[in-house]
């Protein structure tokens, strides 16, 4: 019955008008999850600089692993309490946002937190191109990282309708601003360097962004230089922060001179003499595991301990993509 299926429904509809944007900001300030009209695709935003909204972002998109996200500001004023702007990646900012342009630059420490960047020390960040999306950063007064509202593998959503098709009740809020024009996504600068480069086309044309540089725009190199020299884009990000200190997994005791990362409680045989012991979520939940996860290896890290030990930890839901990160902090280097 259909008026069986619209009881089903818990994630509320809004117009997007100022009431419906007002309301939009405070679930976000709150670290509820909103999708969000861009001139895109309907994002799903969350505060980014709240690891919790952040792990349950990555929850409801149903990610295997924790790829960076790019922050969405409302103005340049506001990029560059997010991120360092050298002279470059000034004049871009200046010339193309608002638009379908997002800049890599040396983050500012503590604006968008680990997870979100998935503790890379650079941070992605953009201005759209809609004036709701605009509206609604402007109000929440802090970065939103907004990757498109779908459930990961799923096809972007351009519609509410889409939103909803697959994150019903899962989500918070979808504020209505009708069908996206269908565009592509951001062309990604990369402008932690010398030079420019470009990590991915997509909306902003290369000849505009050669036009203003004067010279050429220097791909990502390819293959393996680019994992070691610019692990930037989903599936190169083996140079993620990883602790200094090895990592041993699946630990079930612990050995002289280790520190502990602990999950639901669980103390293995030796923990009392850990150097350190952090859990990540006492009560065994894994958002709270997730939001917890890049703080806790940078404490262990500086611990003094000659490594971490890691117990085991669930692999459903948001444990695979804590799988994911942990195996990547204990490959060897
Ligand atoms: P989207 O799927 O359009 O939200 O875009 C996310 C893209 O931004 C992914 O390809 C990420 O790899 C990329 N990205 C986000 N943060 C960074 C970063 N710090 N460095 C490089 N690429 C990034
Ligand atoms: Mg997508």
């Amino acid at each position: 019955m259909s008026a069986l299926a619209k009881d089903e429904r818990n994630t509320l509809c809004l117009p997007a008008d100022a009431a419906g944007i007002a309301e939009a900001a405070r679930v976000l300030a709150a670290g509820g999850l909103v999708a969000l009209p861009t001139e895109t695709v309907y994002g799903l935003a969350c505060d980014a600089s709240n690891p919790r909204a952040v792990a349950r972002l990555y929850a409801a998109k149903g990610r295997p692993s924790f790829n960076p996200l790019i922050a969405h500001v409302p103005d340049f004023e506001a990029a560059k309490r997010v991120g360092h702007f050298n002279g470059t990646a000034a004049r871009l900012a200046e010339r193309f946002w608002p638009g379908p342009m997002t800049l890599v630059v040396p983050a500012v420490e503590g604006a968008v937190c680990d997870l979100a960047r998935a503790g890379l020390p650079s941070v992605a960040i953009r201005v759209p191109g809609h004036d709701v999306a605009r509206a609604v950063l402007a109000a929440v007064g802090r970065p939103v990282a907004a990757p498109s509202a779908n459930r990961s593998g799923h096809v972007s959503p351009t519609t509410p309708a889409h939103v909803l098709a697959d994150l019903d009740g899962i989500i918070d809020l979808v504020l209505d601003a009708g069908p996206c024009m269908v565009g592509v996504e951001s062309t990604i600068l990369d402008c932690t360097g010398e030079e420019v480069r470009l990590l991915r086309p997509g909306g902003l044309p290369r000849a505009a962004v050669e036009a203003l540089l004067g010279h050429p725009l220097m791909r990502r190199p390819a293959g393996r230089q680019a994992r070691e020299e610019a692990p930037l884009a989903p599936g190169m990000l083996a140079s993620h922060y990883a602790p200094a200190v090895p990592v041993r997994l699946n630990a079930v005791s612990v050995a002289p001179g280790e520190a502990v990362l602990g999950f639901g409680g669980v103390r293995p045989a030796g923990s009392e003499h850990a150097v350190a012991w952090l859990d990540l979520s006492p009560s065994g939940d894994l958002i709270e595991a997730a939001a917890n996860l890049f703080a806790h290896l940078r404490r262990l890290d500086e611990s003094g301990a000659r490594a971490i030990a890691v117990v085991p930890i669930p692999t459903e839901g948001l444990g695979e993509a804590i799988a994911d990160r942990l195996a990547r902090a204990a490959a060897p280097r």
